[in-house]
């Protein structure tokens, strides 16, 4: 058996696991929330900082509580987060990993946050070459597996969706994370209020959505549910369309729902109903597995670590911008 310390902390959610082949071993979490307003990442970086020596702590803990006597010396590798994600926070856990590779004399695995998201989705869901729609705060892409690497056939030009709702949530001064509170109020929406849809070819935009959202509120002539159903109507069929174009291009039958958006059931709801007029199968993993965890990046590390794929240390900085298409996929069976 081999055992792989994923440490997961891009942005707020700061997670550390210890994954099998066979499964999620243990997982344990510090998530990091704002006063007021957004992420900032000099303090998320500071909270990840002060809370990962107990995080790591708790996952072994909650590992040997399962009876398989977990330490630090029946690990194989250290995964991490090496991008995208916000430099602070980048940089604080890559330093720890680094730190625990030469203390423990083990294999560092420097691992992308996108392809770690799209990894656990395949292994959860069984699902063996889906077009994946990833929606999280910061990213909105559309990829597809061709030749040795996940392409981006679409994406956002400006924010990602999650952002989008998260803005627009502040707005209405709700607290982050906005996005299942908007989820809530657009549930008792029934009026759809003009919004602008934008669809570039595959690409897509969201901030005049955000400012069309927050104008309707400041004009006070619309309810704010009506507001957030509009908005969710607009972006989410906007994320569908260009989803189904990918399927119909690639000629994929499988589509995967992957990002901590994808928790949003009336996201969920649409890509459903596209996939089944397209007789086409539809996968969403469970939620814990849609947003940031450290199970992806251990998962990620294991198959990385099987394939000879180990980070050294002089290669080992992060990259804030890392994109998915820059990973040399080394794991997957060839098409
Ligand atoms: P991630 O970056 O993958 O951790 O995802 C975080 C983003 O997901 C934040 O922008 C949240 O507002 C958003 N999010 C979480 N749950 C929901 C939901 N039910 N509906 C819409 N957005 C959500
Ligand atoms: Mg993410």
């Amino acid at each position: 058996m081999t055992i792989i310390l994923g440490l997961e902390g891009t942005a707020w959610n700061l997670s550390a696991a210890l994954v099998s082949e066979e499964r999620v071993i243990y997982e344990a979490e510090s998530t990091y929330k704002p006063e007021y307003g957004g992420i900032h990442p000099r303090e998320a970086a500071q909270h990840h900082a002060s809370e990962l020596k107990n995080v790591v702590a708790r996952a072994l803990r909650g590992a040997d509580k399962e009876k398989e006597g977990f330490s630090l010396d029946i690990i194989d590798a250290i995964a991490f987060s090496q991008g995208p994600g916000m430099g602070p926070c980048l940089r604080t856990v890559a330093t720890a990993a680094r730190a625990l590779s030469i203390s423990l004399k083990i294999p560092l695995i420097g691992v992308n946050h996108c392809v770690a998201h799209i990894e656990i989705g395949r292994w959860q869901c069984g699902t063996k070459d889906p077009v994946v729609l990833y929606v999280s705060g910061a990213n909105s892409q559309v990829l597809a597996y061709r030749a040795d690497r996940y392409r981006i056939l679409g994406e956002t030009l400006d924010i990602g969706i999650g952002n989008a709702l998260d803005k627009f949530a502040r707005y209405l001064r709700l607290s982050h994370p906005g996005g299942p509170k908007i989820e809530e109020l657009a549930s008792k929406g029934t009026k759809y209020v003009y919004m602008p849809y934008v669809v570039k070819g595959m690409d897509l935009s969201f901030s005049g959505l955000t400012t069309a959202a927050k104008d309707a509120f400041d004009l006070h002539l619309e309810e704010k549910a009506d507001i957030c159903y509009s908005f969710q109507e607009t972006a989410f069929a906007m994320l569908t369309e260009v989803t189904e174009r990918a399927m119909s291009h690639c000629g994929k039958d499988d589509m995967l729902l992957a990002g901590g958006v994808g928790a949003n059931r009336r996201l969920q709801q649409m890509l459903q109903t596209m996939c089944h007029d397209r007789e086409a199968r539809f996968y969403v993993p469970e939620a814990k597995y849609l947003k940031d965890n450290g199970a992806m990046i251990a998962y990620l590390g294991l198959l990385m670590l099987k394939s000879g794929d180990t980070t050294p240390i002089e290669k080992s900085e992060v990259n804030p911008n890392y994109r998915p298409d820059e990973v040399e996929v080394t794991w997957r069976d060839v098409e």
